[in-house]
């Protein structure tokens, strides 16, 4: 961070990515700038880094050397979303998970919370999923060389998942922490009835970890049992905690009771490093139409303006982060949303109603 007489100067990674990455993530900085100015901070610093399509045709691979060393030089980034399935083959590495484990940003958190406004299916959805982000059943994470799928002859096809005691017990830690500055309570997810060994290993530590946070009630469900109770009563859920495969779709199944995969946030970090990103891809179909909703990204950079004011001790970036939240919140309660959600806003008069709206007291 650069000192200003404000206080320090934010440097902040912009990775565009693919599909609609351009366009949510310029509204973001947008978003971004606008809030930090309306909470008196200094404006950030803000260090564009390729990643994606363009970046294989500038420089012959998705994931450039030159934008992970840009990244160790800033305080934390926001990522847009990558169209892996798009690469020619040789390239068709996925850039976002590369990064996860590259700065080993074990934590995913998903918070869905439903805003009045947005016809949301479930109105009383408030709950967070902590998702294990460095193992299970991704190919590119769980293994020191080589992938976690392979084919023994072209008729057959193994997946190999990874559970550690150790990145259980990180992210246990997380989930635990975090039920204790909301309702207190996690459920652990699994499906340790058919996973015995590796699945019975995350609930057994998880369990573990909760002696140490006698505050915070903990049970634990199989994920099936979850999908369904998640429809059938969302409001009983406030922190899930479980692993990454299953945390990628229970997510998605909360964020559209909440609302829609336009609006839901998501932030992946270790204990020093922060990565903003929605949770929805790079929705191929919308890209260049001036249609996608920007909120997902929107209310991720708060999450991350969020992590780095508890990081650095600097409230001014807390006061930010809630104007954006207030200014999204004001923005689907004066009927004004996008086409995901029945709205006729575009992308660019969205942002700039959410950019007036940040200045409301
Ligand atoms: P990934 O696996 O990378 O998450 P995906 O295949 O799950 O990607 P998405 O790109 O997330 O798919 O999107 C699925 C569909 O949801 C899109 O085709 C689009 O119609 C809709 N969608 C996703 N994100 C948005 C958004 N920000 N605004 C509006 N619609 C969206």
């Amino acid at each position: 961070m650069e000192q200003t007489a404000q206080g320090e100067r934010l440097r902040l990674g912009l990775i565009e990515g693919d599909g609609i990455g351009p366009e949510v993530v310029g509204s973001t900085r947008r978003v971004v700038d606008e809030a930090l100015a309306a909470a008196g901070a200094p404006a950030a610093d803000w260090v564009p880094l390729p990643m994606g399509l363009r970046a294989i045709g500038e420089f012959g691979t998705a994931l450039p050397e030159s934008t992970l060393t840009g990244l160790l030089d800033t305080d934390g980034w926001i990522l847009g979303p990558h169209d892996n399935a798009s690469y020619p083959p040789e390239h068709r590495i996925a850039p976002g998970g590369a990064i996860r484990r590259h700065f080993g940003l074990y934590a995913n958190i998903r918070p869905v919370k439903a805003l009045p406004g947005i016809g949301a299916a479930a109105p009383d959805i408030d709950l967070v999923v902590v998702r294990e982000n460095s193992e299970g059943f991704y190919a590119d994470r769980n293994m020191a060389v080589g992938s976690g799928e392979f084919c023994p002859t072209p008729d057959i096809a193994l997946s190999v998942g990874l559970v550690t005691r150790a990145a259980s017990e990180r992210i246990a830690h997380e989930a635990f922490r975090l039920a204790a500055g909301r309702r207190g309570r996690v459920t652990i997810v699994h499906k340790a009835n058919v996973l015995p060994l590796t699945m019975g290993l995350f609930r057994d530590t998880c369990y573990a970890v909760a002696a140490a946070y006698p505050g915070v009630t903990v049970d634990d469900e199989h994920v099936d049992a979850t999908a369904a109770h998640l429809v059938r009563s969302p409001g009983d859920f406030d922190v899930l905690v479980t692993e990454n495969l299953f945390g990628d779709i229970l997510s998605d199944l909360a964020a559209q009771l909440g609302g829609s995969l336009g609006t839901a946030a998501s932030l992946n970090c270790s204990t020093d490093r922060a990565m903003a990103q929605a949770v929805h891809g790079a929705a191929p179909d919308l890209a260049g139409h001036n249609r996608a909703n920007p909120v997902a990204l929107h209310l991720s950079a708060a999450m991350l303006l969020r992590w780095l004011a508890a990081r650095h001790d600097r409230a001014v970036l807390a006061r930010a982060a809630e104007r954006i939240e207030r200014a999204v919140a004001a923005t689907f309660a004066a009927g004004i949303a996008t086409a995901d959600l029945g709205g006729l806003a575009s992308t660019g008069e969205f942002t700039e109603q959410i950019t007036a709206r940040l200045h409301f007291r």
